[in-house]
Formats: structure tokens, C-alpha cells, sequence
């Protein structure tokens, strides 16, 4: 080793010559607001790998878990059997996504009631995508945007209803504005908070929240985080979904492609500060997208302050 005690001449002053940042604030010591979105299972492998996921963050007592919902038939029944499962089995309170996508108002309007007698109070109301590759159509005699789902939700009971918000602007969006005016909409049709879209860039996100207020919007709006566990497959949904990808990303993932733990751990501190900087922002709620793996989410909700609690067995 080299002991050196007096640095030469100039090097350790081109360390002084930048801004000085402070640290992080210790986290709050009332926990964050949490809630998980899982995907409902195609595959009896991927069915254990749900319930390993639940059973593991289901201690850290989210407020509410989402189980997302695809175009089709039998996608839409999986959702179903995950949502009842998880009212039936769990101590977690379940919401169920439903979107306007291919059905009539009274499809739409039937499953939801179905999950109200069965006991679901929380509906995430979304359009859906069209099939990939063409543009978006409402369905005659559906409901054609989100806002319009809201409306009917509320008709069939009193859902808590939670809608979707885009920090960077849905790709579909006439213009920003426009995207805000339909945010808004959604929320005085009876949303009663706002879930984003994931993004990476924590300025994006708290930009977006300035322009929320300046429209008048008082509904929390809820940061969608994405813990990257693969970032190959993150660039190419981000491309899908209208998220932004910032090169020091790519650059902190570069050469990792074959090295999955270093890649794990450059994930969970990038997902890390995120949530920390959100959180020394005055964000004090957070929805993560946990695509059914629960470590990154357990150990960055942990970095949070959420801590694990009994559960009573059901
Ligand atoms: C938290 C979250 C969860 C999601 N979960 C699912 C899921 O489970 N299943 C799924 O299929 N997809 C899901 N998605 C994706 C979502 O369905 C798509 O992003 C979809 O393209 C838009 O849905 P929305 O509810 O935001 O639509 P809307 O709010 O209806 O907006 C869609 C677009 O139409 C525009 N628009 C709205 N009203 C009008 C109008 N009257 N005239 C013209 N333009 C209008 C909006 O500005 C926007 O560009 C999710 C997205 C998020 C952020």
C-alpha cells in the first residue's frame, strides 16, 4: 500500500472545486404509504413464483396490492382468480385493474360488479392498449377513455377508484396539456389518486407534480417505481410505453449483462436512490411495479422504513 500523507500539489483540490452536496435526510419515522402490482400468473411455475412474491411482502402491510389485467378473454379470468385469491387467502387488500378495452359497457359494468360481491372495493380504471401495431378504437357501445370507466365505476357502487398519470405524457397524448386535462378529468369523474407511470429521472417526476398543482390537482399522485432487474428488457418497454431512458442509466448497467449479481446490486442502489431522493422531496406514498419478484421491492421499501409486522394467519 502507499502511504502517502500530503497529497501532491492539485489533486486533492480538484476535488474542492464542484458544489457540496449534504446528505440525504434520515428517512421519516412514520412508514411510507406502499402498495405492489403483480401480474396474474400464465403458468403454474410463474403461479409459485406470485405467491412466494405475495407471501414474502405481504408483512410490510401495503395499503393495497393491484393485479393488472390484460385484452382477452382468459387473461381477464386469471385476474379475476388472483384478485378473489388474495381476498380470500391473504390478509392484503386487493384492487383489481380493469380497462375499456374490446367490451360494451354492460361487460365492463358485470365484471365489475362480480368483484364487488366479492367483496373488492378498489378498481385501477384504465383504457388498455390496443393489439400492437394499431391505434387505439373504442369499442361501439364501450367505454371509450378512462375518464368515461371512472364514470360508469362509480354507477355500479362506491369503488375506491385509482387512475393512471403519466410524468413524461402518454405517447397518444394530443399535447401535455391536453395529457393534464385528461388526468384531471379522471380524478373529478371520482379517482381518488393518481398512479405514474414508471419513470427514472426523480426531476421528471417532481416537474410533473408542479404542473399537477398549477392545473389544480390536489389527489395524490402516487410514483410508479420500477425496480430494473433487466435493463435490456427496461429499454425496450420503456421505447413501448413513452419512458425515457437517461444515458447514465445505460451507463451504470453497461457490462453487466452477463454478471447477474453485479447487476442486482447496481439495481437495487439505482431503485435506492430514487426512493430516497423522492422521499427527501416530501413523497411520502409509492406504488411499485414488483413484476412478481419480491427482492429489490422488499429491500427498497425497507430503505424506506417499511418494516415487517405479523401476520395473522388465514
Ligand atoms: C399504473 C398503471 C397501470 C396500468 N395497468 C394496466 C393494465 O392492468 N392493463 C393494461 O392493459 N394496461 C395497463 N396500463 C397501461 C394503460 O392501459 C395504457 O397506458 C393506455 O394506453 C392508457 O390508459 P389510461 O387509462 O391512461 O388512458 P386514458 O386516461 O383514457 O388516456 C389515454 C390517451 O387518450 C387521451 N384521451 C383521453 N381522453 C380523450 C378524449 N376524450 N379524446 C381524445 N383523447 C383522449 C389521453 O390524453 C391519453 O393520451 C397501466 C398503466 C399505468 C400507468
Amino acid at each position: 500500500m502507499n502511504h502517502r500523507t500530503v497529497p501532491p500539489s492539485g489533486q486533492l483540490e480538484r476535488w474542492l472545486t464542484g458544489p457540496r452536496f449534504g446528505p440525504l435526510p434520515v428517512p421519516a419515522e412514520t412508514a411510507p404509504l406502499l402498495s405492489f402490482e403483480f401480474f396474474p400468473p400464465r403458468t403454474e411455475a410463474l403461479e409459485t413464483q406470485l405467491w412466494t412474491c405475495v407471501r414474502r411482502l405481504e408483512p410490510l402491510r401495503p395499503r393495497f396490492v393491484s393485479v393488472t389485467y390484460g385484452a382477452g378473454g382468459t387473461t381477464q379470468a386469471r385476474t379475476h382468480a388472483t384478485v378473489s385469491r388474495l381476498a380470500a387467502e391473504t390478509s392484503l387488500v386487493p384492487a383489481a385493474h380493469l380497462t375499456c378495452i374490446g367490451a360494451t359497457r354492460e361487460e365492463v359494468d358485470a365484471v365489475a360488479r362480480a368483484y364487488w360481491q366479492a367483496g373488492v372495493r378498489h378498481i385501477v380504471a384504465l383504457r388498455g392498449d390496443p393489439p400492437h401495431g394499431e391505434t387505439y378504437q373504442p369499442h361501439p357501445g364501450g367505454y371509450a377513455y378512462a375518464a368515461d370507466l371512472v364514470a360508469g365505476l362509480k354507477r355500479v357502487a362506491d369503488f375506491e377508484i385509482s387512475v393512471a398519470a403519466y410524468p413524461e405524457t402518454h405517447p397518444g397524448a394530443a399535447s401535455p396539456s391536453a395529457d393534464l386535462d385528461n388526468l384531471k378529468r379522471k380524478l373529478d369523474a371520482g379517482a381518488s389518486r393518481a398512479i405514474t407511470q414508471y419513470f427514472f429521472d426523480a426531476r421528471v417526476y417532481l416537474e410533473f407534480l408542479d404542473r399537477c398543482v398549477a392545473a389544480g390537482i390536489q389527489a395524490p399522485i402516487v410514483p410508479g417505481i420500477m425496480p430494473v432487474s433487466n435493463f435490456a428488457q427496461a429499454v425496450k418497454f420503456s421505447a413501448l410505453c413513452g419512458a425515457s431512458v437517461p444515458d447514465w442509466l445505460g451507463h451504470l448497467f453497461e457490462g453487466t449483462e452477463d454478471d447477474t449479481e453485479t447487476r442486482r446490486m447496481v439495481a437495487a442502489v439505482v431503485a435506492a436512490e430514487q426512493v430516497r431522493l423522492l422521499q427527501a422531496n416530501g413523497v411520502d406514498e409509492f406504488h411499485f411495479y414488483t413484476l412478481n419478484r419480491s427482492d429489490l421491492t422488499y429491500a427498497i421499501a425497507h430503505i424506506l422504513g417499511a418494516r415487517p409486522a405479523a401476520v395473522a394467519a388465514r
